[in-house]
Formats: C-alpha cells, sequence, structure tokens
C-alpha cells in the first residue's frame, strides 16, 4: 500500500496518507483543506537515478530525514 507525503497549503503541515488511486486529493487531517500537494520523495530519485555518487555527495542521511521505514522503499530506510 503506498504512503505519499503530502503538504498543506492553507495550514503549511505536512502528513503522510495512504493513497489507493494516484489521481486522489486527501484531505489535510489538520484543516479537512483540499489544498494539498504530493510531496515527491527526494530520497527514491536518488537512490534510483545516482548510482552511488549522487547520493553520497547531495543527498546522504540527511535527505532521507522525512522517510520512515514504511514509506520509502526506494532508499532501504
Ligand atoms: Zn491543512
Amino acid at each position: 500500500m503506498p504512503i505519499y507525503e503530502y503538504h498543506c497549503d492553507q495550514c503549511s503541515k505536512d502528513f503522510e496518507c495512504l493513497v489507493f488511486r494516484s489521481d486522489e486529493v486527501p484531505e489535510c487531517p489538520t484543516c479537512k483543506g483540499r489544498h494539498v500537494k504530493k510531496i515527491m520523495s527526494a530520497c527514491g530519485f536518488l537512490s534510483k537515478g545516482a548510482g552511488g555518487e549522487t547520493v553520497s555527495s547531495s543527498a546522504g542521511a540527511s535527505s532521507c530525514g522525512s522517510c520512515t521505514a514504511s514509506s520509502c522503499a526506494g532508499c532501504g530506510h
């Protein structure tokens, strides 16, 4: 089950949400607003595309700080 990170424009909260369809827009759990944006996981991109060097130079552990064990399969965290 995919878990995505979202950012709410109304209350500036970040939250994670289980989505069943990729085009589905969840409502913000804090303000119940629908002005949310999906946050692309940076570490997912890096671990797929970089093959090593980019990960060590610009990513590292800090860019994976927002990942949880269940939400970031790409980086292994
Ligand atoms: Zn909100």
